[in-house]
C-alpha cells in the first residue's frame, strides 16, 4: 500500500540538461519528495503509467513525438485524473516550435509554465501545489471506488433478498392454496375471505419480488459492446407477452420502422413490455388505446419513442416516476408494483441511453429511450 502510495506521490522530472536535473533533484530532495529523474521520453511515459504525482519536463525534451505520446496517455486516463506538469521553458529565448509545444501540452491538461532561471522557490510552491491537486483527484478516486463498491454490495444484497424470500413465499401460496382446497368447506364467508388476502398478498409479494429480482439483473448488465439486433424482433416479443391485454383493451398499435441496435434481445423486449404495457393500462376510461411505436435517428443514436392517448402524467411527477417502487395509484385503480419504469431505466443507462418522459395531463404520453446504433 506504502509502495503505491510512494509511486503515486512522486514527482517524475525529465530534463536532458543535466544542470536542471541537479537542481530539480536538490530542491525536491530538501523537501523530502520523492523525485525520479528520467533522461529520455521511454522512461519518463514507463514511469507515468507505474504512478505519477506530478511530473516536471524541460522544454527541450518536448518533442513533438513525446507530446503525441502524453496525449495519448492523457486521453486514456480515467475520468478522475488530470495528472499536473510543470514545463521549464526559456521565455522569451525558447524557439517558436518549443513554444507552441509547451501550449499544446498546456491544452491537453493541468499544464504550469515555470520560466528560467528556476528559483528554487517557485519550484518549490508548484510542485507543492501539483500534488496537492493530485491528491484530491486521489481523494474522488477513493469517493469513487467506495461508492461503485457499496452500490454492488446494494444490488448484491437485493438479489440475495429477492431471490431467497421467493422460497418461502412459494411455501405460503402452496399451503393457502392447500388450505382453501381441502377446508375451504369448513370456513365460514368471513374465513375465506380472510385466505383470500392471505392468497392475495402473496401473489402482490411475488410481483414485487420478482421485479426486484429483474431490477437486481438489470444492474448486472455488462457494458461490453454487443453485435446489433433487429429492433423488429425483441418487439414482437413483447407484444406476444402482451396479446392478452391487447386483446381486453382493444388497443391500436402502429408501428414504425424498426432500425438495428447494440442491445440484447432480451433487454430491449424487457423495455417494450413494460413501456407499452403502461401505455394500455394507464389508458382513460372508455377510450380505445391508441398507441405509436417509432424509432428516429439522432445524433450517432436511434431515438424511439413510446406514444400513448392514456391518462397522461403530472408534470411534478416526471421524473420520479422512474425511481423504484413508485406509483401515482393505488393498486384498486391500476394494479402494479412501481417498478417497470425503474428497470427500464437500469437497462437503458447500462447500455449508455437515456429515457425520459413527455406528457400532458389528460392528453396521453410520449416515452423516449435512446440505444446506441
Ligand atoms: P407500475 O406501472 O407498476 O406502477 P411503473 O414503474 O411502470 O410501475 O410506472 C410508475 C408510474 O408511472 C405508474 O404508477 C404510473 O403512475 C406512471 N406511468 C407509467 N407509464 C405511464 C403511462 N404510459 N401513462 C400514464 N402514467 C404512466
Amino acid at each position: 500500500m506504502f509502495r503505491r502510495s510512494a509511486l503515486e506521490m512522486r514527482v517524475l522530472v525529465l530534463a536532458p540538461i543535466g544542470r536542471d536535473a541537479a537542481l530539480l533533484a536538490a530542491t525536491l530532495t530538501a523537501l523530502q519528495i520523492e523525485t525520479a529523474i528520467s533522461k529520455n521520453a521511454a522512461t519518463l511515459l514507463r514511469m507515468l503509467d507505474e504512478g505519477v504525482g506530478s511530473a516536471i519536463i524541460a522544454e527541450e525534451a518536448l518533442t513533438p513525438d513525446l507530446v503525441h505520446a502524453l496525449s495519448i496517455w492523457l486521453t486514456a486516463q480515467p475520468p478522475w485524473s488530470d495528472p499536473p506538469f510543470i514545463v521549464l521553458t526559456s521565455g522569451g529565448r525558447s524557439t517558436r516550435e518549443s513554444q507552441c509545444r509547451a501550449q499544446e501540452l498546456q491544452e491537453l491538461g493541468n499544464c504550469t509554465l515555470i520560466e528560467r532561471p528556476v528559483r528554487p522557490e517557485t519550484i518549490q510552491s508548484s510542485v507543492r501545489a501539483a500534488l496537492r491537486a493530485r491528491m484530491r483527484q486521489y481523494e474522488i478516486r477513493s469517493r469513487q471506488e467506495a461508492l461503485i463498491q457499496a452500490n454492488a454490495d446494494l444490488e448484491q444484497f437485493a438479489y440475495s433478498a429477492s431471490h431467497d424470500l421467493k422460497e418461502p413465499l412459494r411455501s405460503l401460496s402452496i399451503f393457502s392454496g392447500l388450505l382453501e382446497r381441502n377446508y375451504g368447506t369448513l370456513l365460514d364467508e368471513r374465513g375465506r375471505e380472510l385466505l383470500g388476502f392471505i392468497q392475495s398478498g402473496a401473489k402482490r409479494m411475488d410481483a414485487l419480488l420478482g421485479d426486484l429480482l429483474s431490477y437486481a439483473h438489470a444492474s448486472s448488465i455488462s457494458q461490453d459492446e454487443v453485435e446489433p439486433v433487429e429492433a423488429a424482433r425483441p418487439l414482437e416479443i413483447a407484444l406476444e407477452s402482451l396479446a392478452g391485454a391487447i386483446r381486453e383493451s382493444d388497443a391500436q398499435i402502429s408501428i414504425g420502422e424498426m432500425p438495428m441496435v447494440r442491445m440484447r434481445e432480451s433487454h430491449l423486449s424487457q423495455v417494450f413490455q413494460n413501456l407499452i404495457g403502461n401505455a394500455i393500462k394507464y389508458r382513460k376510461e372508455n377510450e380505445r388505446p391508441l398507441i405509436q411505436v417509432l424509432a428516429r435517428r439522432g445524433d450517432g443514436r436511434w431515438i424511439f419513442t413510446i406514444a400513448d392517448n392514456g391518462i397522461g402524467v403530472p408534470p411534478a411527477y416526471r421524473e420520479s416516476i422512474f425511481g423504484i417502487f413508485k406509483r401515482l395509484h393505488s393498486n384498486n385503480n391500476y394494479s402494479g408494483t412501481g417498478m417497470g419504469l425503474a428497470i427500464c431505466q437500469r437497462i437503458i443507462e447500462r447500455y449508455g441511453g437515456r429515457i425520459w418522459v413527455e406528457s400532458e395531463l389528460e392528453h396521453g404520453s410520449n416515452f423516449f429511450f435512446t440505444i446506441r446504433s
